[in-house]
């Protein structure tokens, strides 16, 4: 099977369709319309396999994957994805992998009325680099520099469950089949929070999505806000698998360090509290305030009942020692 007709068979054909799209796959280049009063926000992930997923990952689970990193960093700037193009490298061509793997491409899309409207196809090693395309109403994207001291920080869900998973796949640690099963899926299938992203344009001050670790992004909304924070570590949302699983000090870890919970982090001023409440109860998602944002000469700092606490800032870095 040629280039040509995998791109047809497994991409072109079983491509959701929107009415923004005059033209998809199949030409030099996609053409989209974008709608008035809106921004485009664009954002590119890759994933590697031996990387960012083991040798023997299922391709469906790849494919999820691939799409819900992109989405969620959509849903960090409050934009509503639209369209994606989908960049592959193939080692072999494989009928049941691309099959499964497309078929992945494809319930992602429709569940988040995404249309695949290009990419390229190319042999090489097992990469997938998805770039993403969203929307935002003019002047209200969610960025990570504009976060004030006083602002409470909040956390979408509950965060470690994929450090979690990953340390069960690693045997490191045991979990009973049911925690078990709901870490990896937390860690192989990420919800991106899309309807969150976008319900939080008003409200928030500022966004960044968990991906590399609570703590290390946070950093980087400090960073970039010229804040320090409190966190205060006996309010971290932690799920029922990963209380009935570790001890405390281990889920801590977890929480604070290990990536890929594709959660969101955000601030939101004081005042508008109430508001974020009745939001989040209509939009029916949960969020927890885990501290506050404090004084440009403040550094990060971690409590536990209100004691300091004091651990290792890891978080996951590609090129660090
Ligand atoms: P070109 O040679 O002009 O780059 P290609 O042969 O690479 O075109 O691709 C043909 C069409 O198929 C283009 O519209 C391209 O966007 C699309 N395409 C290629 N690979 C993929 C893929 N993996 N998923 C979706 N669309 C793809
Ligand atoms: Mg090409």
């Amino acid at each position: 099977m040629s280039e040509f007709s995998i791109i047809e068979n497994y991409f072109q054909s079983r491509s959701f369709q929107r009415k923004d799209v005059s033209l998809g796959i199949g030409d030099d280049c996609a053409i989209t319309d974008i709608p008035e009063g809106q921004s485009l926000a664009i954002t590119t992930d890759t994933l590697i396999k031996g990387v960012h997923f083991p040798d023997n990952t299922p391709p469906g689970l790849i494919a999820q994957k691939a799409v819900a990193v992109n989405l969620s960093d959509l849903a960090a700037m409050g934009a509503e994805p639209a369209w994606i193009s989908l960049s592959l490298s193939l080692p072999a061509h494989d009928d049941n992998w691309l099959n499964q793997f497309s078929s992945g491409i494809q319930e992602m899309c429709e569940y988040y009325s995404v249309q695949l409207i290009g990419g390229d196809t190319v042999s090489g090693p097992l990469s997938i680099t998805i770039t993403a395309h969203g929307f935002i109403p003019k002047g209200q994207a969610l960025t990570r520099s504009r976060a004030k001291p006083g602002d409470l920080l909040y956390v979408s869900g509950s965060v470690g469950d994929a450090a979690l998973g990953l340390a069960i796949t690693q045997n490191k640690v045991d979990a009973l089949p049911s925690h078990g099963n709901y870490a990896l899926q937390r860690l192989n299938a990420p919800s991106p929070r899309v309807l969150m992203g976008t319900m939080l344009r008003r409200i928030a001050t500022s966004c960044i999505d968990i991906s590399d670790g609570l703590l290390s992004d946070l950093r980087h909304v400090l960073y970039a806000s010229q804040c320090g924070a409190i966190v205060n570590l006996e309010t971290l949302p932690l799920s029922l698998a990963m209380r009935q699983t570790v001890d405390q000090e281990q889920a801590f870890q977890f929480a604070l360090n290990g990536g890929d919970d594709y959660e969101l982090l955000f601030t939101v001023p004081e005042e508008l509290k109430g508001q974020l409440e009745l939001a989040l109860v209509n939009a029916n998602v949960s969020a927890t305030c885990i501290g506050q944002v404090t004084g440009p000469n403040d550094k990060l700092r971690l409590k536990l009942d209100g004691e300091e606490y004091q651990t290792e800032v890891q978080g996951y870095d590609h090129f660090g020692q």
